[in-house]
């Protein structure tokens, strides 16, 4: 029997105990400094140094990407390579309003834990440092970098209003919408221009009436980011950009595609044009039921019950969507505001820096730890994940 087979669970979760203090801080840290999508030089600098220091072999950056980094602990040969994964991207104005600053403390803490007992045995522990996850999409970057190609299975928590372990994500496609016309004199020469405004309100206007005949949770959101620039002229150009999404990125792509239909109709329906522009597709989220099984009886052993996500809404997107359609992964929630707060706001920020969002800290790096033991220890786990991510029979 090797030494990791014989690793107690307690001397894990102790050793994730141990830095408690340190882990609080370090939290504490990346949240008075927030650093938004691809900007976060300073928090990936932090979390880069401390894995440094904990023995974990670096490259940074990876993928093109500046704030990204892969970090390696070699146990031995052969055996799983299981990630963690640290989001540390805040949101403009709001700091870290969704409480990435959390998630990177959680995955330095099971990191350090695991690299402090697991030092016998087979198998390699990565930590993968994604940024931009409020809208850059760096997971998909990353995965089409082949970054993550290799890797057996991937683990993160995400702080929010109710503890689950198998909460799924919407797919979705962000499109912006250029519209041209022609400017001219509102009041001397209206007859001679071409009304971009007009062509991007009436594409509002025929998404409302698509709403009544789309399937169920269907969300479909847009804003007008430039609607002209003076009263007195007709705009020649107008802009909005819409996100479209839905449990399945297939319903998305037939969605775009009537969306993009309602546009071309509303700018032609005033003499205008319309061109779109379309960003990275997020995947709806694989739930790993193996794996968020082990997550969910390493949270319950820590006094913290687990429930059942809302039947219906109470859900966004991520780019970890796209991860989890490559490759066994789990994207657990651990309680820190009550029920009803939403992500995004002050009082999420305000949460992530309190005793509340420490307690969510904790209770997510010690199962993370033991969940990232269980996959090294039994070699059962991750064989069950993966054919359950393969869709094998049971
Ligand atoms: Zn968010
Ligand atoms: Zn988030």
């Amino acid at each position: 029997m090797s030494r990791s087979s014989l690793m107690a669970t307690d001397v894990v979760a102790a050793a994730v105990d141990a830095q408690r203090a340190d882990l609080e801080t370090f939290a504490l840290d990346l949240h008075a400094h927030p650093e938004t999508a691809f900007e976060e030089r300073r928090s990936a600098g932090r979390l880069v140094t401390a894995l440094r220091h904990a023995g974990f072999d670096v490259t940074a950056p990876v993928a093109d990407l500046e704030t990204a980094f892969v970090a390696r602990r070699r146990f031995g040969p052969g055996g799983p390579r299981v990630a963690l994964i640290a989001e540390y991207d805040a949101l403009p104005g709001l700091g870290h309003a969704c409480g990435h600053n959390l998630i990177s403390a959680a995955a330095l803490g099971a990191a350090r834990a695991l690299a402090s007992t697991l030092d016998a045995g087979a198998g390699e522990l990565l930590v993968i440092g994604t940024p931009a996850e409020e809208g850059g999409g760096g997971k998909i970057l990353m995965l089409r970098a082949g970054v993550f190609d290799g890797v057996d299975a991937a683990l993160m928590f995400h702080p929010g209003a109710r503890t689950m372990t198998v909460r799924g994500a919407l797919a979705a496609t962000r499109a912006t919408m250029r519209f041209f016309g022609k400017a001219a004199h509102a009041a001397a020469a209206p007859h001679l221009g071409i009304n971009a405004l007009d062509a991007c309100i009436q594409t509002f206007n025929a998404v409302n009436a698509l709403r009544q005949h789309v399937r169920d949770e269907t969300r479909i959101h847009g804003v007008i980011t430039h609607g002209g620039d003076a009263p007195n002229v007709t705009p020649a150009y107008a802009e909005a950009k819409f996100i479209i999404r839905h449990r399945s990125h297939v319903y998305v792509d037939e969605l775009k595609e009537r969306v993009y239909a309602a546009a071309r109709g509303a700018a032609a329906s005033v003499g205008a044009t319309v061109e779109f522009e379309e960003g990275l597709a997020y995947a709806e989220r694989k739930i790993n039921r193996t794996l968020a099984a082990r997550f969910e009886a390493h949270l319950e052993a820590q006094g913290e019950p687990v429930v059942e996500p809302l039947a219906v809404g109470g859900v966004g997107s991520s780019d970890f969507g796209n991860l989890s359609q490559a490759l066994p992964a789990i994207h657990p929630y651990v309680a820190m505001v009550p029920e009803g707060t939403s992500a995004h706001t002050p009082e999420f920020a305000a949460a992530a820096a309190s005793s509340a969002g420490m307690r969510a800290l904790h209770l997510a790096a010690t199962a993370l730890a033991l969940t990232a033991a269980d996959l090294f220890r039994d070699p059962d786990v991750l064989a069950a994940a993966a054919a359950e991510f393969r869709g094998d029979a049971a």
